[in-house]
């Protein structure tokens, strides 16, 4: 092997293996391709095909590209299962990074046809970091619940009462509130209500 490929697989190594923390990982946006596949797999009335939304590592894709992806991972994640076997994969992938502890993100949604609600799903990203954590795989997660803030001060309402019950009932896994897209596009109202409660543990 060549001095400079055996300098390559060192630092890949390094890398690997150096601890790390992350302590902004939105779930939606950390969806492997493997994990796209297994969930398309899962809906084949979608008719979706995986090429169309599968970005491998070293392809390219549009601003636009980006942006449409998470309308199908809504179309993708809409029961309680899902979102379990998202969040394991999520936590797994991370693991296997040399991550020891992340800070999962996520805003609750309601599915009439699955019968999933707001509820459900905290409850199953918290499953999620549960049985992740018996299976030893020497990583930390915990969860703040996110709002979406032009969903409006009534939504935000409910998500800060939601995130109240769980931060009461877990010990240290839901550890507060996450105010997704930019504050300046956001009612004030919203913003008000997200500034009275004590909860908050606010990151830009
Ligand atoms: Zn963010």
């Amino acid at each position: 092997m060549e001095i400079e490929e055996q300098q390559q697989v060192w630092k890949k190594t390094f890398y690997l293996e150096l601890p790390k923390v992350e302590l902004h990982v939105h779930l939606n946006g950390s969806i492997s391709s493997k994990t796209m596949r297994k969930l398309i797999a899962k809906k084949p009335d979608l008719k979706l095909y995986d090429q169309m939304i599968v970005i491998d590592k070293g392809k390219k894709r549009t601003l636009v590209d980006c942006f449409q992806i998470f309308q199908l991972i809504h179309q993708l994640t809409t029961s309680s299962e899902d979102i379990l076997m998202v969040t394991k994969d999520v936590i797994k992938e991370f693991s296997d990074d040399g991550v020891k502890y992340l800070e999962l993100r996520s805003t609750p949604r309601r599915e009439n046809a699955t019968g999933m609600t707001k509820k459900t799903y905290v409850e199953s990203i918290l499953e999620g970091i549960k049985q992740s954590k018996q299976k030893n795989l020497g990583i930390g997660a915990s969860y703040l619940i996110a709002i979406y803030r032009r969903s409006g001060p009534l939504v935000a309402k409910e998500t800060v009462k939601l995130a109240e019950e769980f931060f009461l009932s877990t010990k240290e896994t839901v550890l507060g509130l996450d105010l997704s897209i930019h504050k300046y596009r956001t009612s004030k109202a919203t913003e008000i209500k997200c500034q009275n409660t004590k909860m908050i543990k606010f990151y830009p």
